[in-house]
């Protein structure tokens, strides 16, 4: 299916507090609200990516912004879903299969811990759409055919086992996907998948836009406009 023109998807990692961000993954708890309060206030709702792609095909996605989350921190559990219930909005998480319970040891930040398997079915009970971003974290590229598609299949295996429903979509660790990552996500049975900047966005490599603890009104603003922007430039 054509995803052109692509509709707004935000990209957030850890919602937190925070001392040291080295690799500036992680929003306040306060300001994480604020983006929110400013979403609605804007007439916008977050929705997890499998509602916003249905709405997209139908049509129907207009006011509705995908609001994604990398990595399954444990924050998202006791931070971020809280603050969405209290809006009625949904999200996806996409979740390291491997390391649930443990931490992002693939990660030279600050140690932070990741959800258990009973938060991530509490999340999804929720209404939260759980998705994979692979079994390690590893960057897909590197991997040989086997280990890419243990990654794609095993994570997602696995996942379902865990929520006891479908995994249909997949986020590629750290971007990282070329022409070969994309056509085995697809060969996989993945409805689709989240990128940040591809070259070629695609229903399996959907563009994303970041989203970080300086992105206060104004900054909000510019990105959702220059999102506008591009979006307008490719039809
Ligand atoms: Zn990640």
């Amino acid at each position: 299916m054509d995803i052109r023109p692509a509709p707004l998807v935000l990209m957030y990692h850890s919602v937190d507090h925070f001392d040291e961000d080295p690799h500036l993954v992680t929003v306040s708890p306060a300001r994480f609200e604020r983006q929110m309060a400013w979403l609605r206030a804007r007439g916008l709702r977050g929705a997890g990516m499998s509602e916003l792609l249905d709405a997209h095909a139908a049509g129907r996605s207009r006011g509705l912004v995908g609001l994604t989350f990398d990595d399954g921190y444990a924050d998202f559990a006791t931070r971020a879903v809280p603050a969405l219930v209290r809006y009625g909005f949904g999200a996806t998480v996409f979740v390291v299969s491997g390391r649930i319970g443990t931490y992002n040891a693939w990660d030279d930040g600050p140690r932070k811990p990741l959800m258990t398997g009973e938060q991530i079915r509490t999340v999804a009970a929720a209404g939260i759409e759980v998705a994979s971003h692979g079994r390690h974290h590893v960057s897909l590229p590197e991997t040989d055919d086997t280990e890419l598609r243990e990654e794609l299949e095993e994570s997602r295996a696995a996942l379902e086992d865990l929520v006891e429903a479908p995994v249909t979509g997949f986020a590629y660790p750290y971007g990282h996907a070329t022409a070969r990552e994309v056509e085995a996500v697809r060969a996989a049975g993945y409805d689709y998948a989240c990128d940040i900047g591809p070259e070629e966005p695609a229903r399996h490599a959907l563009p994303r836009t970041y989203v970080g603890d300086r992105d206060g009104p104004v900054r909000l603003r510019l990105k959702v406009v220059r999102h506008e922007l591009r979006r307008r430039s490719r039809v």
